[in-house]
């Protein structure tokens, strides 16, 4: 199965969540066991010898890719949250969207000393989510090795304003 596999199964959805907006559903992807299988290993693959100590999965479909990842890897998951979910005392972030801001917030003692994290989330719009996020594992103390997608929207240049952080993606449009 070819990253080209994997891209055909991923819905467009016009209009949502707002109208104008070309929406990335990736719901048919991991619907489909042998692809959601093939994303995740290619994943694993990439990251195996990496000295990866942690993966830091953004709420909530980089849960769904995360926690596999994790697994494979042989090391503990990290959920970075929307703001009143994580019960123990956290570090937040406000960040700025195109209309307004969000929140997200991570456990205090999330990391270990020395942690070697990689981020995932589904995808990579603005880059905005995944800068707060990654600030917010830093505060923590984890060293952020990379930040992985599934999705890329190329035209958005979210990697340019990510840099000097490291991004890999499987699927770029
Ligand atoms: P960014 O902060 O602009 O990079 O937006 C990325 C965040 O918004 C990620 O957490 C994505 O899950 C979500 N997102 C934005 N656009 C889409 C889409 O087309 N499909 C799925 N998720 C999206």
């Amino acid at each position: 199965m070819s990253n080209q596999d994997l891209a055909d199964l991923i819905r467009n959805v016009p209009d949502f969540p707002l109208p104008g907006i070309m929406f990335k559903d990736i719901t048919t992807l991991i619907g489909n066991g042998p692809a959601f299988k093939k994303v995740i290993d290619l994943l694993v693959e990439r990251y195996r010898d990496q000295n990866i100590t942690a993966v830091a999965g953004i709420e909530s479909r980089g849960f769904i890719f995360g926690a596999p990842i994790a697994l494979e890897l042989g090391v503990g998951l990290v959920p970075v949250r929307k703001p009143g979910k994580l019960p123990a005392e956290t570090y937040q972030i406000e960040y700025s969207l195109e209309y307004g801001t969000n929140k997200l917030e991570i456990h205090r003692d999330a990391f270990e000393p020395g942690a070697r994290v990689l981020v995932i989330d589904d995808l990579l719009a603005t880059g905005g989510t995944i800068a707060a996020a990654s600030k917010l594992i830093e505060q923590a103390g984890g060293t952020v090795v990379e930040l992985a997608f599934v999705v890329e929207l190329g035209f958005l240049n979210g990697r340019e304003k990510l840099a000097p952080y490291s991004v890999h993606s499987l699927i770029q449009y």
